[in-house]
């Protein structure tokens, strides 16, 4: 047995790193066939906190969730029971490059230290997401804990503080926002910029038309489908100049209109600039085969969730990427060279649209959401989301189990007893 152990270096620790790092110590490599071999595990992530980006959006609408445990809970001690099958360890900072041919990470240090450090691997899993245009709803690649923080605090104040406030983008981000923002401040004026293709584009025709009419009737949304094209805070009144590309197929010039507050909930960004741009594709996700190995690297190197050119960008996607990885890795690590073709019994299902599994939320109450193309009625939404925008769901996620109804059904129980 070779005294130097496997490192298997995990870039990331959000709902994707942390799944397939328990996959790989509950599962793969307690059952790899042959004589045991040492395996160690290592993090590299800005933040020494999970952080549960799905409840930031009710964090800014009801700040006392910013300072709830269950929003940015520790990670490491959910590691601690793998103890006997390999060590996890923790760099806390960001890979600001990647040395492909010495296969080494350098990361730059976050928190106590500012130092640059290398980090040696034998298997690479990118699993850096994406992060968001307003930095507090999703961590970006320098974020610790107490940016996250103070980020969600600052715009929390600010949302507090105004009376007008609009929204840029048509996703789920907007309407999530939106509705927990009217519910929270129902005497604030809240609007929606969608742009040309309009609220939710990706779902399809009935459960966008349904979204849209809830938002304006039930919440007293104005949705205007229309797209911010500039921003700018006006420093003799405080307010923010928002400039609106004239609506399709209008030849009108562009208009400008002036909030208290603007957030933009448009798009997401791959965090993705410490690779070469070889392996991206032309937004700059990683590209991979169906099994997630990252193409035009050597072996060994795989990318899962959200920085995938293979994701939508929803745990369904890191759900399924955990499978087709978790396959890759077993067969991996087992052998020497990387595993043929003909192997494989699973690959990543190929992106469609609209979408067919999707839920969106409309205030804590509600939502509207398909599950494999069936209705999700509102009121199992309720339950699996929106009553607490998933904040209890956080220990479970971080500490290795799969969603199960089951799960839910007793955690509702818990919180009702
Ligand atoms: C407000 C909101 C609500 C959502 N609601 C839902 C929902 O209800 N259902 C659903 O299915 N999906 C939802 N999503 C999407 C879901 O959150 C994402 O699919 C999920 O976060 C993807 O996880 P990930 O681990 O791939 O990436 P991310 O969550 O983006 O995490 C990336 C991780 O990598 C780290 N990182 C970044 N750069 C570097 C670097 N250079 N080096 C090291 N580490 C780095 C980050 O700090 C972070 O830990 C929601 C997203 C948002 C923002």
């Amino acid at each position: 047995m070779s005294s130097q152990p496997h490192d298997i270096v995990i870039l990331g620790n959000s709902f994707a790193g942390l799944r397939i790092a328990h996959v790989l110590l509950g599962d793969v490599i307690p059952n790899l066939p042959g004589p045991k071999r040492k395996f160690r595990i290592v993090f590299v992530a800005p933040s020494d906190r999970f952080y549960m980006n799905i409840s930031s959006l009710r964090a800014l609408a009801r700040p006392p969730l910013v300072d709830d445990e269950r929003l940015l809970p520790e990670f490491l001690p959910h590691f601690e029971k793998y103890r006997a099958t390999a060590p996890v360890e923790f760099v806390q900072g960001y890979a600001a490059e990647l040395d492909a041919e010495r296969r080494i990470v350098i990361v730059k240090r976050t928190g106590d230290s500012t130092e640059t450090v290398e980090v040696p691997y034998d298997s690479l899993i990118i699993a850096t997401g994406t992060s968001t245009s307003t930095t507090a709803i999703k961590s970006r690649p320098t974020a610790t804990a107490a940016d996250i923080r103070k980020e969600l605090h600052d715009l929390a104040a600010e949302i507090k503080a105004a009376s007008t406030i609009a929204i840029g983008g048509g996703g789920t981000t907007a309407v999530e926002l939106s509705s927990d923002l009217r519910e929270a401040y129902p005497d604030k004026r809240v609007t929606i910029y969608a742009g040309n293709s309009g609220i939710v584009s990706a779902f399809p025709e009935l459960q966008r038309r349904t979204v849209a009419d809830r938002l304006t009737q039930k919440f007293g949304i104005t949705i205007v489908n229309q797209r911010v094209t500039h921003t700018e805070r006006n420093p003799k009144t405080g307010q923010y100049d928002i400039t609106l590309a004239p609506a399709e197929g209008e030849a009108t010039a562009a208009t400008v209109e002036s909030v208290d507050l603007y957030i933009s909930a448009v798009g997401q960004t791959p965090n993705t600039g410490f690779l070469p741009k070889t392996v991206l594709d032309e937004r700059g996700y990683v590209v991979s085969d169906s099994h997630l190995r990252v193409t035009g690297l050597a072996p060994r190197v795989y990318v899962t969730g959200d920085a995938s050119a293979l994701s939508a960008g929803n745990l369904d996607n890191v759900r399924t990427h955990t499978g087709a990885l978790k396959e890759t890795l077993k067969l991996e690590l087992a052998a020497e060279t990387a595993a043929d073709e003909s192997a494989f019994l699973y690959a990543v299902p190929k992106l469609k649209l609209p979408l067919h599994h999707f839920g969106v939320t409309l205030g804590s109450t509600g939502g509207v959401g398909l599950f494999n193309g069936h209705r999700i009625p509102s009121c199992i939404l309720r339950l699996m989301k929106a009553r607490d925008a998933s904040i209890s769901g956080a220990a479970v996620m971080v500490g290795g189990s799969s969603f199960s109804l089951k799960l839910l059904v007793a955690q509702v129980k818990k919180e009702q007893a």
